[in-house]
């Protein structure tokens, strides 16, 4: 049988109150909780069980979550390259040449069926005079605390990533 707090494959699960919740846990999460029937009979206010989740969500609000999107080709390089080339009157052959690449080379990249590498990237770009690269951005992944506020099963959550 698993445990429904814990993930852990217990040999009897024991059905418990945790944070208002029902849940049918192993004997060292039934610890975390209140035995059911117990609970039943004090019934704790439901404004209790909402102050907590409200502490927790203020707790958790700090740890928005930052990412670091590091840089990375545009979407659309292969548009850039085309006008770029196109606007300094260039064939693809002549820009090649320049270049020292092939001709076929010049055209995957316009075509979309070749990436290039970072050496390729550079060189296009200082010949060109254009940015294939998008900004490096450090944006927030906004925490789902934040937009909707916590629920009881992000509070359950919380507490079985703790018993890791
Ligand atoms: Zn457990």
């Amino acid at each position: 049988m698993m445990c429904e707090l814990c993930g852990r494959d217990a040999p009897f699960l024991k059905e418990v109150i945790i944070e208002g919740s029902r849940l049918m846990v192993c004997p060292g999460c039934a610890k975390m909780g209140t035995r059911y029937i117990e609970e039943k009979q004090r019934d704790i206010p439901k404004a209790l069980i909402e102050e907590r989740l409200r502490r927790r969500t203020l707790k958790a609000r700090p740890k928005d979550i930052y990412q670091e999107i590091g840089e990375s080709l545009v979407e659309d390089y292969s548009a850039r390259i085309m006008k770029a080339r196109q606007k300094k009157c260039l064939t693809r052959e002549e820009m090649g040449r320049m270049i020292n690449e092939k001709a076929g080379v010049i055209g995957r990249l316009e075509n979309g069926s070749l990436r290039p590498d970072d050496a390729l990237r550079k060189k296009i770009e200082r010949f060109l005079g254009v940015s294939l690269l998008t900004k490096a951005t450090k944006g927030i992944l906004t925490h789902r605390t934040r937009a909707r506020g916590m629920t009881l099963g992000d509070l359950i959550k919380i507490e079985k990533d703790k018993g890791k």
